[in-house]
């Protein structure tokens, strides 16, 4: 098998052949056909957040069976499966036993904690695969696992809200301003400063509203989800959401907050964060986005490319998801 492999914080990722990994028990052997590339892909890269090396990353991978291991009946050879991020949970601490599986206390997670889909082939526990919607080619799915899976939980925190912002116009937030939409709301879309491409992306997409992260929209937001991982984010997004509003972080890493003044969340504004996906949320997503017209957009890289799809990505010009192709 073929895989980019991160050897250390801060280098290129290296091609590496590999012999063809078996798969235990419960686990299945994918072939992948895609994978998408993820801002956590990059913080991984980048040392920002740190776990076992080297490891190859990927966690939004489309690929078809090619093997099972002993006590496997969910999956037979050749059936389409995803993979996410969540890639194991202990079953047994108390976030596992009360339905909140994406706070275990010892978790496994695709492409940090055991390798990903960076590859030609990945092996992962079968409990924690997804069918995929027919509606979506392989490579359109494949945002869908994390940037739509992740991006949903952070949505579903923000309750009914009708007016919704969304901070960092990338992968998650050209998902979920098409579900948002579908679903009546009004989508508020903030962008760096004077990304207008990324400002235009939104507008065509449906947002009723596109501008700099730090302008004020046109109404006052009900809640805003924050993709980007700017701290100083929190504070703008804090001065547009009205009373009972709810900030929401949906990264997994975040440079520091500053300081702001206590008025700016009083009134019952919170801030929230999201870690993680059960498998439940990812049940229920990929049941919502074969029933909505959401459609991905997608930069397609060969696998062998990855180190500049993640620059793409560092960007920030990419239009919707990066996904790679072995
Ligand atoms: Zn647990
Ligand atoms: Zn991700």
């Amino acid at each position: 098998m073929i895989a980019m492999q991160l050897d250390a914080p801060g280098r290129p990722l290296r091609r590496v052949e590999r012999p063809m990994p078996e798969p235990g028990p419960g686990e299945i052997r994918v072939a992948v056909a895609a994978c998408g590339v993820c801002r956590t892909d990059l913080h991984i890269v980048d040392g920002d957040i740190r776990g076992h090396l080297p490891v190859v990353p990927g966690h939004e991978i489309v690929g078809r069976v090619d093997a099972t291991g002993p006590d496997v009946s969910r999956f037979c050879p050749g059936e389409r499966v995803g993979i996410a991020w969540l890639a194991g949970t202990c079953g047994l601490c108390s976030y596992c036993k009360d339905g909140r599986e994406n706070l275990c206390d010892s978790p496994a997670f695709t492409g940090f904690t055991r390798d990903g889909g960076f590859a030609s082939h990945c092996i992962a526990d079968a409990r924690f695969c997804f069918p995929l919607p027919a509606t979506f080619d392989d490579l359109h799915a494949a945002p869908l696992l994390c940037a739509g899976l992740i991006g949903y939980r952070a949505y579903r925190m923000a309750g009914d809200a009708k007016s919704l912002g969304l901070y960092g116009f990338g992968a998650a937030a050209h998902i979920l301003a098409q579900l948002a939409i579908a679903q009546g709301r009004t989508v508020f879309a903030f962008t760096r400063d004077g990304d207008f491409a990324g400002q235009d992306f939104a507008r065509r997409l449906g947002c009723q509203w596109a501008g700099s992260s730090t302008a004020a929209p046109p109404e006052p937001l009900d809640a805003a989800i924050i993709f980007a991982p700017v701290g100083a984010l929190v504070p703008e997004a804090l001065k547009r959401v009205r009373k009972g509003g709810r900030v929401i972080c949906a990264g997994i890493h975040m440079s520091d907050i500053p300081a702001f003044p206590y008025a700016d969340l009083w009134e019952e504004r919170s801030i929230l964060s999201v870690a993680n996906l059960t498998r439940a949320d990812g049940t229920e997503f990929l049941a919502l986005a074969s029933r909505h017209p959401i459609e991905t957009h997608v930069t397609a890289f060969p696998l062998d490319q990855a180190n500049e799809a993640l620059a793409l990505l560092r960007s920030g010009k990419a239009e919707g998801a990066i996904v790679l192709r072995p």
